[in-house]
């Protein structure tokens, strides 16, 4: 994946990006492995219509990631982001890429 592909991906001096959601360090080439942005299922879900409340977080590991999903509403652990959508209490939030700001 291209680093603009992740609103939580920024660029950190000159040889480094921060995820903002592991709040980690990761290296230019490390991105499109799957332990890292290749094989994370954050951007797909926060680009698509996603609740206000989901909050993901993730923890980078070069021997096997993870990913977590939490509501910020009740504080519970969500099994998937898929349960949201049987929640009464969803308030839609749709995020983009980067890129997408620029379009005017
Ligand atoms: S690990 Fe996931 S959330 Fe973090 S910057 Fe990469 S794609 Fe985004
Ligand atoms: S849809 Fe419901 S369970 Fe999912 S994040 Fe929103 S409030 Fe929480």
């Amino acid at each position: 994946m291209h680093f603009s592909d992740c609103v939580f991906l920024l660029p950190y001096k000159e040889h480094l990006l921060h995820c903002g959601i592991a709040n980690q360090f990761l290296k230019y080439e490390d991105l499109s492995c799957e332990w890292a942005c290749g094989g994370c299922p954050i951007p797909s879900i926060t680009s698509a219509n996603c609740c206000l409340y989901l909050a993901p977080k993730r923890f980078l590991d070069r021997n096997g990631s993870l990913t977590q999903w939490s509501c910020a509403l009740t504080g519970e652990e969500l099994d998937s982001p898929a349960v949201c959508n049987q929640c009464e209490c969803y308030r839609g939030l749709r995020l983009g890429s980067r890129l997408d700001k620029c379009s005017i």
